[in-house]
């Protein structure tokens, strides 16, 4: 679930959708995955009868559609013999029950050990349920969809993952059903039949959106049809939406496929290091690490470019690539402007010869980037737009002598192209 509210209007949200998803698709396979088991949001369903209501709708609605689901268990939520009931309904309807950790932690808040400890004690727990009937704990699905916001965090559970012999479900169709839960439970508590019409035209609307634009951009990524993997939430809402939500899907072209054919699929298991928030769709982790990718072989060609233009005596080439507010800063003091830049440069190396030969090694990179919002309220990583970027420079003067230092370099997009905006040089 993320953790934005919404905030769209039905008319944008129907426009892009007929926009998006026009005419039977080709058939995608599509792997429904539910969250939160026992039931989402259980504190507002206390009455183990209304848990248990629920969980045979949702199953009732599974099973009219032949949908083989996996669904992702917070240990720490199944309080007693009759919760246990519920999660033996979906194991006997034929679902897969994975592991969704002991207390649904957000991994951006807590260290590796305390994290891997609160899952590890999650899958246990699913474990001893599983083992009476069989079966063993295959999966795992990160809480809020987020990995881990550091390199360390993300590779000590993705070590423990493969120990453990669990594997991670990402969600390509992020989206908010969790959030008309509440809405939804309210109206129908108190026998608001206008307002659950309401949201249950909001909640169609909205998953449609996130289905259509979500399965175009990963289609747009990897320029084929492939699987997507739905999220979606055990809770009473979707007991009532879900059969008008699969009749649609199955209208687009959706085929209900099996976890083990849709994880298969080269695209769903495109390795990635995303190490930040927000978490969301598998597509987004995937076209940020293509965009950083790019964005860092791009400043490197600069690089080498200007390693060219100096190594051929043309300093306005070389500073061509300098902002014209760019600064630059030496020991010794400090330019402003790309005019500067070029006339310190041609007053220290007036000649051919005085220049030498230049070569500019990329040492480090790092990118810079913010969070956007979808007009569903679904935070995603924007585009790269900055890189700061450490090199070596190594001057050979024609005897052979050399001199060397480290730049740190800061690149901004501009109209499409990078530009030194900032350059420490020493
Ligand atoms: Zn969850």
């Amino acid at each position: 679930m993320m953790w934005l509210c919404r905030m769209f209007s039905i008319g944008v949200v129907a426009a892009a959708v007929s926009a998006a998803a026009q005419g039977p698709a080709p058939s995608r396979p599509l792997l429904v995955t539910v969250d939160d088991l026992p039931v989402a949001m259980g504190h507002l369903h206390n009455d183990p009868a209304e848990r248990e209501r629920i969980t045979k709708d949702l199953l009732a609605v599974l099973a009219r559609h032949h949908v083989p689901a996996v669904a992702f268990v917070i240990w720490g939520n199944v309080s007693g013999p009759a919760d246990v009931a519920l999660l033996e309904r979906w194991l006997a309807a034929g679902h897969e029950l994975g592991n969704h950790s002991k207390s649904h932690p957000d991994y951006s808040d807590i260290g590796a050990e305390a994290y891997v400890a609160d899952v590890e004690a999650g899958r246990a727990g699913l474990a001893g349920l599983l083992e009476r009937h069989g079966r063993t704990v295959r999966f795992f699905r990160f809480p809020y969809l987020t990995e881990g916001n550091t390199v360390a965090k993300l590779d000590a559970m993705r070590e423990y993952l493969g120990h453990s012999g669990q594997m991670s479900v990402p969600v390509t169709i992020d989206d908010q059903d969790w959030s008309y839960e509440e809405r939804w439970v309210q109206a129908r508590r108190a026998r608001d039949s206008e307002g659950m019409e309401r949201i249950a035209e909001e909640y169609q609307a909205a998953l449609r959106h996130e289905v259509a634009t979500q399965t175009e951009m990963g289609e747009k990524l990897f320029g084929r049809t492939i699987p997507q993997i739905l999220l979606l939430h055990a809770n009473e809402v979707g007991s009532a939406q879900w059969d008008a939500l699969f009749t649609w899907l199955e209208s687009r072209g959706y085929r209900f496929a099996p976890a083990d054919e849709v994880l298969a699929d080269p695209a769903i298991a495109t390795s990635h290091r995303y190490d930040n928030e927000p978490g969301g769709s598998l597509w987004y982790h995937v076209a940020h690490e293509r965009q950083s990718k790019e964005a860092r072989e791009q400043v490197a060609d600069l690089l080498r470019a200007q390693a060219v233009a100096w190594n051929r005596g043309d300093l306005a080439a070389f500073c061509a690539v300098y902002d014209e507010d760019a600064v630059f800063l030496t020991p010794s003091g400090l330019a402003r402007g790309r005019q500067a830049v070029l006339d310190r440069y041609t007053a220290r190396y007036p000649t051919r010869d005085a220049m030498g030969t230049l070569a500019l090694e990329p040492l480090e990179a790092r990118e810079a980037w913010g969070t956007e919002v979808t007009l569903l309220g679904d935070a995603f990583p924007s585009r790269v737009h900055g890189v700061s970027l450490v090199a070596r420079w190594t001057l050979r003067a024609a005897d052979g002598s050399a001199r060397t230092g480290l730049t740190l370099l800061v690149f901004l997009r501009r109209g499409g192209r990078w530009l030194i905006m900032q350059d420490a040089s020493m």
